[in-house]
């Protein structure tokens, strides 16, 4: 027996009530805790929490992640649940994920149906992309070994309860990158006597843009912004230094390092042929999230099979996601699942309107338990 909706309801609102930013998931971590603990898992709290589910003889294990951080966004909703601490939302949804996590554990800890070990993985700080490196820095998958992991993340803008992955890419990787000139300032009316940053970084900034059109396959995906051109020139001054920021995305670590190389090349190329120094930052926050094909086909199954509505071979995401650590680690499968069209579950993630949609946690938990049990079966004795 699984909680039921009202139950699930309470808790989930109870999370989005005090939400909590990146690694600073104290209380959300205590509760998460205290009721793996009333339903009889073994509970390892580290950055993040642990639950371990064992069935059975069965001798495989799999991993199930849901994050529980929120942002620093101040609510706008008038629900009765809305955050009480200002400046910090649940605007992603971490909430509902945390929640139909743990109903999948109340539901299988009291009826298992299963022969092994389920990992619950609550993981801190996705909206970062720190946390799943913490968890895995704590040898996470070394003392708690799995063969398959997957995640769900919900989907505004998708029917309600919709579930839909595909096999390979489904979300980008994201680098932050600055490129430092530091040319010659001067007055504007004799730019002969100085080394004008601005006119080289312009240079830069159009040249990096061939990377994408020239350099990379045609539908790669990937994208370079540049998002920030900031100098030190005035109204009667040639700028001596600039700065440019930007996010650039790929769909293959090939393609990242292809793009780090190339913008490297070409802004060392123009600061070369100006005279003037450069310093390239090209710092990845999240790698590239590949579902892998055995846990794709086997969610897409079950998905199916359990009249779940699933699309089986979506278009990959265009944000990032830091399950892509977990991932990478094992083979894996993310999940989208959709919020609804309407009102505040079709406003975007991360919109200070947005809200979890209830109607997603038994369907989400309900999921999960449907997958723990066709991944381990109770015939399969390892
Ligand atoms: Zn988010
Ligand atoms: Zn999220």
């Amino acid at each position: 027996m699984g909680l039921d909706l009202s139950e699930l309801r309470r808790l989930r609102q109870a999370f989005h009530k005090f939400p909590e930013l990146g690694f600073q998931e104290t209380e959300t971590k205590a509760k998460i805790a205290a009721l793996l603990r009333q339903w009889g898992l073994e509970v390892h709290e580290g950055v993040g929490v642990v639950g371990i589910l064992r069935a059975g003889q069965g001798n495989r294990a799999i991993g199930l992640r849901a994050d529980m951080d929120a942002l620093p966004i101040h609510e706008a909703s008038q629900h009765d649940y809305v955050s009480q601490n200002p400046g910090v939302m649940h605007a992603c949804g971490h909430d509902g994920h945390t929640t139909m996590l743990l109903g999948a554990a109340q539901a299988l800890a009291a009826d298992p149906g299963f022969s092994g070990t389920v990992v619950f993985l609550f993981q801190p700080n996705e909206e970062l992309g720190l946390g799943a490196q913490a968890m895995l820095d704590e040898d996470v998958l070394g003392r708690f070994p799995i063969e398959e992991v997957y995640a769900i993340h919900n989907l505004p803008g998708a029917p309600v309860g919709q579930i839909s992955t595909r096999n390979g890419l489904i979300c980008s990787s994201e680098s932050l990158f600055e490129i430092s000139i530091t040319g010659q300032g001067g007055h504007a009316s004799m730019p002969q006597a100085g080394r004008d940053a601005l006119t080289i970084g312009s240079e830069i900034v159009l040249a990096l843009q061939t990377i994408v059109a020239r350099k990379l396959a045609p539908g790669a995906g990937a994208v370079i912004s540049v998002t920030e051109f900031l100098t030190d020139g005035q109204r009667n001054v040639l700028p001596g230094t600039a700065i440019l920021k930007g996010d650039a995305r790929a769909r293959s670590p090939e393609d990242r390092n292809q793009i780090e190389t190339l913008m490297r090349q070409i802004a060392k190329g123009i600061a070369s042929a100006h005279g003037v120094n450069v310093e390239v930052d090209f710092k990845t926050e999240f790698i590239e999230t590949i579902n892998a094909p055995t846990p794709t086909e086997a969610a897409i199954r079950v998905a199916q099979k359990a009249g779940f509505d699933t699309v089986a071979d979506r278009d990959p995401m265009s944000f990032s996601e830091d399950f892509a650590h977990f991932s990478a680690a094992v083979p894996g499968c993310f999940l989208l699942l959709g919020n609804g069209e309407t009102g505040p579950h079709g406003q975007p993630l991360h919109s200070n309107d947005y809200d979890f949609n209830d109607a997603l946690l038994p369907i989400g938990a309900e999921f999960w338990t449907h997958l723990v049990r066709d991944r381990l079966p109770v015939q399969d004795k390892g």
